[in-house]
């Protein structure tokens, strides 16, 4: 990304993320994103995120829940960070101004994770000054569907998963709750921010074209999974803005990692909804 920058070839604005995947490198965690930042930082290209490995994932019993996993008795799976733990991180990424993302597929630690924001509110009497969004949200307590929005969290969703809705391996891990997983339209509905994001793990995927921000917007369009048609046959129906909803879906999931040039209110630290950052539209209307 940072050849194509420091050729002047950069067409957007890019905001990268530092990943953390186990506890011990959040000792020098802080540090590399700066490090990082320092060394490839632009006006265009941004490392001011870290993303973190909060839990699993429920297919591995993984991922933590408040009821133990059906057919794994007395495991309900386990978060990297305690709420204690997520409270100091987010303190000392707002003194950096450190965006961060968390990977969170359990209603517990969704749970956990919207504690500690509302810890931080009150040690920082106000919104912790950084960017949070809580990704994938499999799994989300009833009551928590309301508290993205009052915490200023964002909820990013991941569509190219809702194809697994009721999949038999989830369904034997959680039983009915595989029928209501991945529920954006409480958070719609609230106007909290929601986002659409696309998910990949592996190097075969950026080939297969999972990466492509038009194949979750695809699926949160046509509500299932996209089959055959390889995405760069597809018409760019969202650049042609043919459908607000497409586009606004074309806004919302690039909105975390790129920005087209030349868009005004969204600076370096990427901070939304102050003065001189206004937040662009949240997806409304239609539910997945
Ligand atoms: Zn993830």
């Amino acid at each position: 990304m940072s050849r194509p920058d420091k050729a002047g070839r950069l067409p957007l604005r890019y905001h990268g993320t530092f990943t953390l995947f186990v506890p011990k490198d959040y000792e020098t965690a802080i540090d590399q994103v700066k490090e990082l930042n320092e060394k490839y930082g632009s006006d265009r290209l941004h490392i001011d995120t870290m993303k973190i490995f909060h839990v699993g994932v429920i297919e591995t019993r993984t991922a933590d829940m408040f009821d133990d996993y059906l057919d794994t008795p007395g495991n309900s799976g386990e978060s990297l960070f305690s709420e204690a733990q997520l409270h100091d991180l987010i303190i000392d990424l707002s003194k950096e101004g450190i965006n961060l993302r968390v990977h969170s597929v359990g209603d517990k630690s969704t749970n956990k994770v919207l504690n500690a924001v509302e810890r931080d509110h009150k040690t920082l009497g106000g919104p912790p000054p950084i960017r949070i969004a809580i990704c994938h949200l499999e799994a989300v307590l009833e009551t928590d569907f309301y508290r993205f929005k009052d915490l200023g969290v964002i909820a990013s969703f991941t569509p190219a998963w809702h194809g697994n809705v009721g999949d038999h391996n989830v369904y034997a891990a959680i039983g009915d709750k595989a029928w209501s997983q991945m529920r954006a339209q409480p958070m719609i509905a609230d106007d909290a921010v929601v986002t659409f994001s696309s998910d990949i793990t592996t190097t075969h995927e950026w080939r297969d074209e999972a990466a492509n921000p038009g194949h979750g917007m695809q699926i949160g369009h046509n509500r299932q999974p996209v089959e055959g048609v390889p995405m760069h046959a597809m018409p760019n129906r969202a650049a042609s803005g043919s459908g607000s909803i497409r586009w606004s879906m074309a806004t919302r999931s690039t909105m975390l990692t790129s920005w087209p040039v030349g868009r005004a209110g969204v600076d370096r630290s990427g901070q939304a909804g102050r003065p001189g950052h206004p937040e662009p539209e949240p997806v409304r209307g239609e539910s997945l």
